[in-house]
């Protein structure tokens, strides 16, 4: 079968693939289409260290092909969403909600594929990017047929990592303000999670000027263009100043509850810093290069209760979120169609890596049936 695979340093189409057969908590999926992440580039650039050769693609949607003898939470011909946290369901993570805790959910690096006959390895427990996959079966959430499996696809990565560091992390209060760095796949589902969690501002922050439409369709209520020569903080800061006559208050009073680094640089980070409010947080939701750090004054934080936290994909429980995230989509609450700008075949995936480094995607969908 055909798929893209990361080779060590590029990632290549190809033709030479196979899968082995599920094992008994397992399920093997056709998989219909797969959203391309940044995270999935990262392997290609090196940012995130991967062994090759390995089939990319980690958000996807599908219909179950075959289950494990132990599986019944879905059966074959059943259309799921399909996430990447594959974790052990009897830790004690696990079992008190907390399944992002859960050891083995963490760079379990497997290979149940053999490229030309040789072992290759999936990539976050998942590998979507081909046209059949398997996967634990409680990485398979069962899905009302009548919902597009290419906007499903999303929900496994994107969507829950936006929305859930809104709702499960940060757990925004209605009236509360929050500002969200980065205008993309992860951004878009943070801005429509915080207003639909009844944020009374949401200041979406990008250095691209057409974005601002997106992110005013998503509930976007300002927005702030980045770049050179503009002070970001100081733009964020007067939409959200301490009091009709002044920006600023005792200890940088004014400024944000929250904000959501859908970026994840060192400067995103340490600006969201600047601009919170006493008791305000940064949830660092982007990823980095492993090396990466931030500095902050430390003053700034201690005296008023300022901070910042990390969060992993959205801190999110599968069979709770990706089931409440499509319910409120077909409700008409929740967006998914409007984030899948363009759908390409898996054969024009350059295409589609072209037009996310150009910023033309909110996401992009590669199909593989
Ligand atoms: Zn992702
Ligand atoms: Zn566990």
């Amino acid at each position: 079968m055909k798929g893209l695979v990361y080779t060590g340093d590029k990632a290549e189409l190809v033709d030479g693939l196979d899968v082995r057969a599920p094992g008994p908590t397992e399920v093997k999926v056709q998989i219909v289409a797969a959203g391309l992440c940044h995270s999935d580039l990262s392997v290609i650039d090196g940012t995130i260290p991967w062994p090759a050769p390995a089939v990319l693609g980690h958000e996807g949607a599908g219909i179950v092909a075959e289950v494990g003898e132990a599986v019944t939470n879905v059966k074959p011909g059943d259309h799921v969403v399909l996430h990447t946290l594959a974790y052990c369901g009897t830790c004690r993570y696990c079992i008190t909600g907390k399944p992002y805790y859960c050891r083995s959910s963490m760079g379990n690096r497997t290979q149940p594929f053999t490229l030309n006959g040789e072992p290759a390895w999936n990539f976050a427990a998942a590998s979507f990017f081909t046209e059949y996959s398997v996967v634990e079966g409680k990485q398979c959430v069962k899905i009302p047929d009548d919902v597009p499996l290419e906007s499903a696809a999303l929900v496994g990565c994107g969507v829950l990592t936006g929305a859930g560091a809104v709702w499960n992390r940060a757990k925004l209060e209605r009236g509360q303000t929050a500002v969200v760095f980065g205008v993309g796949g992860v951004g878009l589902n943070a801005i429509q999670a915080a207003r639909i969690a009844g944020a009374s501002r949401v200041i979406a922050v990008d250095t691209i000027p057409e974005k601002e439409l997106w992110a005013r369709e998503f509930g976007a209520s300002d927005f702030v263009l980045a770049g050179p020569g503009v002070d970001t903080v100081a733009a964020v800061r007067g939409l959200l100043p301490f009091s009709d006559d002044a920006v600023t208050g005792p200890f940088e009073a004014g400024g944000a509850d929250w904000v959501f680094d859908c970026v994840g640089a060192p400067a995103t980070i340490r600006q969201g810093v600047d601009m919170l409010d006493w008791g305000g947080t940064v949830v660092i939701v982007g990823v980095p290069a492993p090396t990466a750090e931030f500095t902050a004054r430390v003053t700034h934080m201690t005296h008023v209760e300022r901070g910042v936290i990390g969060c992993r994909a959205g801190s999110h429980r599968p069979h709770h979120d990706v089931a409440l995230i499509i319910d409120m989509y077909r409700r008409g609450v929740f967006k998914l169609d409007e984030l899948v700008t363009a759908k390409y075949p898996i054969e024009e995936w350059q295409t589609a890596v072209h037009d996310l480094h150009e910023g033309k995607l909110a996401r992009g969908v590669l199909t593989l049936s």
